[in-house]
């Protein structure tokens, strides 16, 4: 069997929600928010598996979404992409990942990846035969510069893999941060594989950049978005690709083995969804900034160290000022079956050098819930050992 899946361990997420259920812990480990999601976005879904069309769509995606995707980015993002030659749709940004990794890395290219890292990253750059080199950032500002780049990229580097905002660190990168990333994929002629499924979950009045944007770019960017976090349905796994022509052709012979399609009722209501006015994604921006306020607020009056949070569900907190003897696994694992309040630990976010004193927690709940875990953190601070 291939050692690079043989060996792995369960996902991170799949194992703090298990210790969840065990514990019967508020679970704000694994992302997703615990309300139903845009109820015009769910009928138009079961009107299209009741009433619409239920066999293969076509291998690219319905057009009316590809067309709908095409006008969304250039309303939001200022992007004039082609919904015939440069987009395509896959089941989740997973399989986007899946197939742009598979399509684009030859045995022995060197891949750039941006530590944390997200877990499905690494044992698909691996399995398409990628050389790993990492840029590890670190808290509080989770940021990179000139240096740790200029380490990193190789004359064997072809591509990069770049997740703005960053999960699980919530770090919005912002233009003079790109432009750096976008010199350097120039100058070793790497194309940057773009994961912005968090590109709509922003704050504080920002807005999101895509690298694709920056010059001398457009060649070479794959950009990869999801419904599931764009209309907090996490679970529908319809994600797209853009990217120029020549690039988005050899990703989509990659897609027709994988998947070759993704359900089309779900498309139909995801190209509906993303034709909605501006007042329903600054709305959902704004209540999960609140939440976000309510639950570091929350944290901090119970003494935690918050980090900042730009975007995404997540905020973390930064263990290591407190001066505890307690890494982040530890402290996630003694808080699910103490205080019943499941977390997910950093670390396990990194390949290699973890930083281990980080734990994330999903503020994307309901005020309730967000209370709830609040009372229970109140004593997990008190042991020291
Ligand atoms: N990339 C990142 C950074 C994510 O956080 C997630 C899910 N939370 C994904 C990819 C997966 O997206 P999807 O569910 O559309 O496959
Ligand atoms: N992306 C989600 C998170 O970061 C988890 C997705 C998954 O369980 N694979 O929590």
């Amino acid at each position: 069997m291939n050692p690079v899946f043989a060996d792995l361990p369960v996902s991170v997420f799949e194992v703090m929600s298990q210790l969840a259920r065990e514990h019967d812990a508020v679970n704000l480990g694994q992302g997703f928010p615990d309300d139903a999601g845009p109820e015009d976005v769910r009928r138009k879904a079961a009107e299209a598996v009741v009433s619409g069309w239920n066999q293969y769509p076509s291998m690219l995606g319905l057009p009316e979404l590809r067309q709908a995707i095409a006008a969304h980015y250039r309303h939001w993002q200022g992007l004039a992409l082609d919904p015939e030659r440069e987009i395509m749709v896959t089941s989740g940004a997973t399989e986007a990942l899946a197939g742009s990794l598979l399509a684009l890395i030859e045995p022995g290219d060197d891949v750039v990846l941006f530590q944390p890292l997200y877990d499905a990253y690494l044992p698909l750059v691996k399995r398409a035969g990628g050389n790993p080199r990492f840029v590890r950032l670190e808290p509080p500002d989770w940021r990179f510069d000139e240096a740790m780049l200029a380490k990193a990229f190789t004359e064997r580097t072809r591509v990069v893999l770049f997740n703005n905002p960053l999960n699980p660190s919530g770090t919005v990168y912002g233009r003079q941060d790109l432009e750096l990333l976008a010199r350097f994929c120039r100058t070793f002629d790497a194309i940057a594989v773009c994961d912005e499924v968090w590109e709509h979950v922003v704050f504080d009045g920002r807005r999101h950049v895509p690298l694709i944007a920056m010059p001398g770019m457009r060649e070479r960017c794959v950009k990869i978005g999801s419904a599931g976090k764009i209309f907090s349905l996490t679970g529908w796994k319809v994600g797209f690709v853009c990217a120029a022509p020549h690039i988005l052709r050899v990703l989509a012979k990659a897609h027709q083995f994988i998947t070759f399609t993704t359900p089309p009722n779900l498309q139909a209501a995801v190209a509906y969804g993303l034709a909605k006015s501006d007042d329903y994604f600054e709305t959902m921006r704004r209540d999960f900034q609140a939440s976000r306020d309510r639950f570091a607020g929350g944290l901090r009056e119970l003494g935690f160290p918050v980090l900042d949070a730009q975007g995404t569900y997540f905020v973390n907190v930064d263990l290591a000022s407190l001066g505890r003897n307690e890494d982040d696994e530890t402290f996630c694992r003694r808080l699910v079956a103490e205080h019943k309040v499941a977390a997910i630990p950093v670390s396990a976010f990194y390949a290699a050098d973890p930083i281990r004193s980080v734990v994330r927690f999903c503020f994307a709940k309901r005020d309730a819930t967000l209370d709830a875990a609040l009372e229970r953190l109140a004593g997990a601070l008190k042991r020291t050992s």
